[in-house]
């Protein structure tokens, strides 16, 4: 642990308080600091982190400038990690259900208690239904400990939001182009671009850091920016082109602008020459979907398609065309990235400075583990069956669900959830709903009493991400790949446990710790090291380590693999897989549904204090944001007669309200969408500073397309109405 700079200044401070100059009343001298580097763990981006520490309480959290993606930097949202760790509801020991599902009652176990009737659960489970009967659905890094344990165990039921709700369509379908997919952080080299181009990506109201950063460095140095969106964002606001399209016609405008480059011939003739197939199959796909032709569906005019194409063509191959992160739209999202996938390619950006540039893979050590069990009765998820592409490792949480309401293939009996709130971050609430009223046992482990908590049969409080260590986080995709270590700051408060803990005691009671061969976590992290001569002391120190990076494909050893690692070798514009498969192996635009009269589509996004609906009851980013408030435009309200602040009711298709809102009325949005920050509407009684503020998307997201290719929910295919005319008590 490093000894802080401020600890001089306080020094000084306190000599100086020591002769009586310059201190406050209340002043009792100095108090030793210490400045322990970690990462954060408010949003997914893990920023370096420097936790100020006295007396073993964090007094703040600053950036960590020795780390190599975010130097220095913290958002909104990290610089306030300390709420998160003093926030009183947190949960505090391991507790047993009471009463009904949903009641929230329960009593307090010990830990002892709690870790045998878990094991004695899930055994029972498995005698009785065989291992598959339990799942796993986890979100984030931290989540690897129970991973490996549920792998153990011999259950192949896992999955997370990550891919079907959010990332998914954009890791397949860049994956069928290029290869590999994208990985987090985006590798989009927005810094060093000459023309950035968003399509309904959020950038500056989705906050992380070093891509916020890069932004800004970006249109600093005079990239231009083209912003695709029903909604005029913050990005919007700094466009040379703000495109208003209609919302579910992005594959129109994608194959438009391909119809350009090519009839034009302004594409990158040598790049794809080199390094592509498929080029005469997809030239003569797109020759009808001329601008013109695609004027009519996206209700952009036709010369603002031409020019902006002519615009990415002068700055190719720095373009930095953003995959986009959360993907999962209309349940042609895999098309739609695939469509973005061929755009890169015929701008030459993959792999090119100011495009899309290379991972650097990094070698780590690992303790050689007995082979996981293999199932001989497949996935429950469809991972790989009926969503032929779907990540066998991610998962398919919708898939899950379905499949433990039908109990088809087979009963799942147990849910463990880690680390996320089911009816918050998965649509269909309901259904969701009626699988938890099909288990005999769910546990749930997390920091927080999120809504599912109350239907947990055993809660377990997992120690903050400052009071614990998790599994190292080895980053490829950036520009000089890095590892970085997540350790405590201060002990665990109440009875919480960190999660490598409670997995291997899990393991132990399991007859399973062959597969969790250390102790502690450092011995983990040393063996992680191993290979790549850091010791985990300097680690320790700094938070994290750096390598040098060859993230453009001149920089390229042979030892890094291809740079286009599809089965060909080459960018596949035309994807053979696909057609293989019985889908499209060129994207094709296929209409989607209107909001029928008087209804609109329901659009939602981030706000920069804000993650996911994890943060809401944070004492310091509500008192920034205490709710969402529900945008339409200044047409609509009109037509509606509603006033500015007006607080209404909106209703989606199927009936379903959400709870009270406020109404913000703007000519940034489209008159046919209504937009809601997600994450707002917390039905969690015991999150008392979160309850019933602001109303919740996922609420009103009672129906979903799903993506044939590999399962992802569309989500924006729901419509509702705003009513002003309200019972409170009906409501939500
Ligand atoms: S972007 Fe903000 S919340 Fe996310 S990891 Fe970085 S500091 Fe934390």
């Amino acid at each position: 642990m490093r000894q802080s700079s401020t600890v001089g200044v306080l020094a000084e401070a306190g000599a100086a308080a020591a002769k009586g100059e310059n201190h406050p009343p209340g002043w009792a001298g100095v108090r030793r600091t210490q400045e322990i580097a970690t990462n954060c763990e408010m949003c997914f981006w893990r920023c370096g982190v420097l936790a100020e520490v006295a007396d073993g309480k964090v007094l703040r959290l600053s950036g960590n400038p020795a780390h190599p993606l975010t130097g220095g930097r913290l958002c909104a949202k990290g610089s306030a990690g300390t709420a998160l760790l003093y926030d009183p509801d947190r949960l505090k020991y391991p507790m047993l259900r009471t009463g009904a599902r949903g009641e929230g009652k329960f009593k307090r176990i010990t830990w002892e208690e709690a870790l045998d009737f878990f094991a004695a659960r899930l055994n029972e489970l498995k005698a009785k239904y065989g291992p598959e009967s339990v799942a796993f659905l986890p979100h984030g890094v931290a989540s690897a400990w129970f991973s490996t344990l549920m792998k153990a165990f011999g259950t192949p039921n896992a999955a997370e939001p990550a891919f079907a709700q959010c990332r998914g369509p954009r890791e397949v379908g860049y994956a069928l182009t290029f290869g590999q997919g994208l990985g987090s952080p985006e590798p989009v080299d927005l810094a060093e671009s000459k023309l950035i181009v968003l399509i309904g990506t959020h950038i500056g109201e989705n906050v992380f850091t070093s891509q916020v950063t890069a932004f800004a460095e970006g249109l600093a140095r005079g990239a231009r920016l083209i912003v695709v969106d029903p909604r005029f964002s913050t990005a919007a606001s700094k466009a040379d082109w703000w495109l208003p399209i209609r919302p579910g016609t992005d594959i129109a405008l994608l194959l438009a602008w391909i119809n350009v480059l090519i009839t034009e011939e302004i594409y990158d003739k040598e790049y794809i020459a080199r390094n592509a197939q498929g080029f005469p199959e997809l030239a003569a796909h797109v020759k009808e979907f001329t601008p013109e032709w695609a004027e009519a569906i996206t209700e952009l005019p036709a010369q603002k398609i031409r020019e902006t194409a002519l615009a990415m063509a002068q700055a190719m191959p720095a373009v930095a065309l953003h995959p986009g992160r959360h993907t999962t739209w209309y349940g042609d999202d895999t098309q739609r990235s695939r469509a973005m996938a061929i755009l890169a390619a015929l701008l030459g950006s993959w792999g090119r400075k100011g495009g899309i540039f290379l991972p650097t893979p990094l070698k780590t050590g690992k303790f050689p583990l007995p082979p996981f069990p293999q199932s001989k009765r497949g996935r429950a998820d469809g991972a790989g069956m009926q969503f032929p592409l779907a990540s066998e490792e991610q998962g398919v949480t919708n898939g899950l669900i379905d499949a433990t309401v039908a109990e088809k293939p087979y009963p799942i009996k147990g849910w463990i959830v880690y680390g996320q709130n089911v009816l918050e971050s998965i649509p269909r609430r309901e259904n969701t709903l009626r699988a938890i009223e099909q288990l005999e046992f769910l546990a749930v482990v997390d920091v927080l009493p999120m809504e599912q908590v109350n239907y947990a049969d055993l809660v377990l409080p997992e120690a903050t991400y400052l009071e614990r260590y998790d599994v190292p986080h080895v980053v490829e995709s950036a520009k000089k790949p890095y590892i970085a270590l997540r350790q405590p700051v201060v002990e665990p408060l109440y009875e919480s446990k960190p999660g490598w803990w409670i997995a291997r005691e899990m393991a132990r009671r399991l007859s399973l710790e062959a597969y969790f061969p250390w102790d502690t976590p450092e011995e983990h992290l040393s063996k992680l090291l191993e290979p790549l001569q850091v010791s985990a002391c300097e680690l320790k120190v700094n938070g994290a380590v750096s390598f040098p990076g060859r993230p453009y494909i001149e920089d390229r050893l042979p030892s890094d693999g291809p740079i286009f690692p599809t089965e060909s070798r080459k960018i596949q514009l035309y994807s053979p897989a696909l057609k293989q498969l019985g889908f499209d192996p060129l994207p094709r635009y296929v209409p989607v549904e209107n909001p029928p009269l008087g209804y609109f589509r329901l659009i939602y996004g981030r706000a920069p204090v804000h993650a996911f609906g994890r943060s809401q009851n944070n004492a310091i980013l509500d008192s920034l944001m205490p709710e969402n408030e529900a945008w339409i435009s200044v047409k609509a309200a009109s037509d509606l007669g509603i006033s500015e602040g007006q607080t209404v009711v909106l209703e989606n298709q199927d009936g379903v309200k959400g709870l009270p809102i406020k109404v913000r009325i703007t000519p940034g949005i489209r008159s046919d969408c209504l937009y809601l920050v997600h994450g707002f509407g917390n039905q969690s009684r015991a999150l008392r500073r979160a309850y019933r503020k602001g109303a919740s998307d996922a609420d009103l997201m009672t129906r979903v397309k799903v993506d044939p290719i590999m399962g992802g929910t569309g989500m924006r295919v729901n419509f509702v109405r705003v009513l002003t005319d309200f019972d409170s008590g009906q409501v939500g």
